[in-house]
């Protein structure tokens, strides 16, 4: 069995966005796009594919906290639809966007802990 390459804590460096072999580098140049490479230990981030595994993940979180927060409204006070437009549609767009940065860390460092990038098969 393969051994795994050292580096930290995938969870804990998913939420500070860092590099997922030095924690030290930075993973994103914008809020929800990698870096090309690490700035600290030049570890190259093309090399790994996150694909959309991440947007999968968080259609189903967010949708199922999303519609059970609508339906409780719905079923404890029965606001007019533009209540549920209102609040709805922000939150849905605020939790992607902030998950997705978390998710996509998540999946590049488990990838480089499993040693998954690409090339490597
Ligand atoms: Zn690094």
């Amino acid at each position: 069995m393969a051994s795994t390459p050292p580096g930290p804590a995938p969870v804990a460096n998913a939420l500070r966005g860092r590099c997922p072999r030095c924690a030290q580098g930075k993973l994103f140049r914008t809020f929800i796009v990698f870096r090309p490479k690490c700035s600290a230990c030049d570890l190259d981030y093309r090399a790994f594919n996150v694909g959309d595994g991440a947007a999968t993940f968080l259609i189903l979180i967010v949708g199922a906290i999303v519609t059970g927060l609508a339906m409780w409204l719905e079923l404890t006070r029965s606001p007019a639809w533009y209540v549920h437009v209102a609040l709805w549609v922000p939150l849905t767009i605020v939790l992607t966007v902030i998950l997705m940065r978390v998710a996509k860390a998540l999946l590049i460092a488990l990838e480089y802990r499993h040693e998954a990038r690409l090339g490597h098969l």
